[in-house]
């Protein structure tokens, strides 16, 4: 119907257009010859001319043999006085009729209507097509309260999504398989008088498949699924995002049983009353409906609302409710075998070389999400074919990982002689201090080509998965971090700007262990600062100061003596291994990067 209006209006503008531009040109078609005054006076004299019609300063004439020519008058000249003056006698002009005619008949579409059409239609030109360029946000403007949601059918093949396409999240998928239960036979939930949870939340940081795991369960389900995202709800006016929520609670309603997932649910679900200025009256609108839709329904009337967000510890509390989403699934970063069985996922369609081990992968890859595993074997296959191999090698997987940790090599950021040297030093620094150190993770590869930010880079990998990390490998991992300042410092008698990255990481990290660990023994078992959410003028302010002028001074003092003690222990041992750390960087220097077997193999030496 919409398309119907628009084509017809297309066509409307079009047939205008062209038919003004033919009733312009046709009315100067007829090849009308211009003369000047002067000669009209001598066809006159000639007794040629049979008729003259005058419309305002314009004659038109018409002569015996039917030609038609036209000359021009000054506007407010009689043409009989005019004619006079030129000499031509009384008699010659009563032989000719002369006819004046007056403009304002003829011509009224011409001189009224024709000037003002051009303007209104250039303006619905314009209307039109600024419509449809500005789709995306303009349009919505007119399209209110209908929500964008997407619906996918159960029935379509293509974007079938599975539980066997999401890896390493066991315990959420084992509970979503209830849900999907459920939804297939309610009957038997019901008569044993369960009620199944309306508001399902999926909890975890981004890139761990929280989208992903939502679509399957709608795959499995076989059930229609309602998918809007958070972001969508923000918009120009006021009240349109309750709307849009309202619109698609409805829908899901009329298709049941249904799966309603709303992703990013933070972007709309955040605290209340926590804003300044800005959007935070929409979003609370929104949310209020958000709540008010989920209150509004029965428990197993076979709609289940999902949602997710990668931070819930800022989600409105009411969210939280019983009745509302009151069933969290917490979606965690993939553990080792979870790597693996991601890594299989994601190789399926692209020819590894034999030598590939997907178990080794996994194990050079902790703190990968599932969305970085799937750009690493994609980076890789890419790097594969640019180099024209047939499959996908070891040496390109590990170029990947390192890719999706840093950043591409920048091989074109040129160093200078000198700078190279500080960055070697630099590198060895950190790198010796890690290795000394138990509490810091084993060495894997050290390099002095930059990779995005960073002029060089460290690669540690721990062993093992760690959930609990102590005060000592904390200060362990302070020293590390110091190491490079340090070389710089003991090699070359001064600093650089190369260190300011690690000097901040090592601020916030120094500040962390005394304001949420509590690891500083001075200030003892408590935090300082409460998190909180507020948005001013867009910007995110973060911290609430909870405690006073005095604690804030030995939080300052602490947190300097904690970096001192790392400082004076780094030194320690970069002054002890001199000569390791020189033979390191020499050897940087020769060949840019150095393996976790050279460089074992360098600091083992007596
Ligand atoms: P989130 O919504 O949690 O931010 P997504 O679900 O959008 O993350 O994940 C992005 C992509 O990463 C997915 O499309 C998928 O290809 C991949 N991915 C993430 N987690 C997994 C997983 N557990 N198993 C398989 N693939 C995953
Ligand atoms: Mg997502
Ligand atoms: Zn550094």
């Amino acid at each position: 119907m919409k398309s119907l209006i628009k084509n017809f209006l297309i066509f409307l503008i079009i047939f205008l257009i062209i038919s003004g531009v033919f009733s312009l040109l046709g009315s100067q078609n007829k090849r009308i010859q211009e003369i000047s005054l002067n000669e009209l006076v001598q066809e006159i004299q000639d007794e040629l001319v049979q008729k003259i019609t005058i419309e305002e300063n314009r004659l038109n004439i018409l002569l015996i043999d039917q030609t038609q020519q036209i000359t021009f008058k000054e506007e407010n000249e009689s043409l009989v006085e005019l004619l006079n003056n030129y000499g031509v006698s009384p008699e010659k002009l009563s032989k000719l009729s002369l006819v004046v005619k007056s403009m304002r008949g003829r011509n009224t579409f011409f001189n009224i209507i024709f000037p003002l059409l051009i303007p209104l239609l250039l303006l619905v030109g314009l209307i039109y097509f600024f419509s449809k360029q500005v789709k995306g946000a303009g349009m919505q403007a007119f399209k209110f309260g209908e929500s964008k949601a997407r619906k996918v059918n159960p029935q379509d093949k293509k974007v079938k999504t599975t539980f066997k396409d999401v890896a390493g999240v066991q315990e959420a998928k084992e509970e979503l398989k209830e849900i999907v239960d459920f939804l297939k036979n309610p009957k038997k939930y019901i008569l044993l008088g369960a009620k199944i949870p309306k508001g399902v939340l999926l909890v975890g940081p981004p890139g761990c498949g929280k989208t992903l795991l939502a679509r399957a369960v709608a795959g499995e389900a076989n059930t229609p699924f309602f998918h809007i995202s958070g972001s969508e709800f923000i918009e120009l006016f006021v009240g349109v995002g309750a709307s849009r929520v309202r619109d698609l609670f409805t829908k899901a309603k009329k298709n049941l049983p249904a799966i309603l997932f709303i992703d990013e649910l933070d972007a709309v679900g955040r605290q209340r009353g926590a804003g300044l200025g800005g959007s935070h009256d929409e979003r609370e609108q929104t949310l209020n409906q958000i709540l008010v839709e989920l209150d509004g329904f029965e428990p197993n009337i076979g709609l289940i609302v999902l949602a997710a967000t990668n931070r819930p510890d800022i989600l409105d509390p009411a969210l939280l409710r019983p009745g509302r989403f009151d069933r969290k699934i917490i979606l965690d970063l993939p553990d080792i075998k979870g790597r693996e069985s991601i890594l299989k996922i994601h190789a399926r369609g692209k020819p590894l070389d034999q030598k590939v081990d997907l178990r080794k992968i996994a194990e050079r890859t902790p703190g990968f999400t599932g969305a970085d595993l799937e750009s690493l074997l994609n980076e890789a296959s890419i790097l594969s074919a640019k180099i024209n191999k047939k499959k996908i090698g070891v040496k390109e997987i590990l170029e990947s990982i390192e890719r999706v940790l840093l950043g591409p090599e920048r091989k074109s950021h040129i160093l200078s002689k000198k700078e190279k040297q500080i960055v070697a030093f630099h590198e060895a620094g950190h790198a010796i201090v890690s290795h000394v150190l138990p509490g810091c993770d084993p060495i894997q590869k050290i390099s002095i080509i930059s990779r995005g930010q960073a002029a060089g880079y460290t690669l540690s990998i721990p062993e093992q998965e760690k959930f609990l990390k102590t005060k000592s490998e904390f200060l362990d991992n302070l020293s590390a971090l110091l190491g490079g300042y340090v070389a710089e410092e003991e090699t070359f008698g001064q600093v650089t700007t190369g260190a300011a990255n690690d000097l901040r990481r090592v601020t916030q990290l120094a500040r962390k262990l005394v304001t949420e660990y509590g690891m500083s023994k001075v200030l003892g078992p408590r935090t300082f600062g409460e998190k909180e959410e507020m948005i001013f003028l867009g910007r995110e302010i973060t911290e609430r100061r909870d405690y006073s002028e005095e604690f804030a001074e030995i939080i300052d003092k602490e947190v300097s003596s904690f970096i001192k003690l790392c400082y004076d222990k780094t030194r320690n041992i970069l002054q002890k291994n001199k000569a390791k750390l020189e033979e390191i960087a020499q050897f940087l220097l020769k060949k840019e990067t150095l393996e976790k077997k050279t460089f074992i193999k360098i600091m083992s030496k007596k």
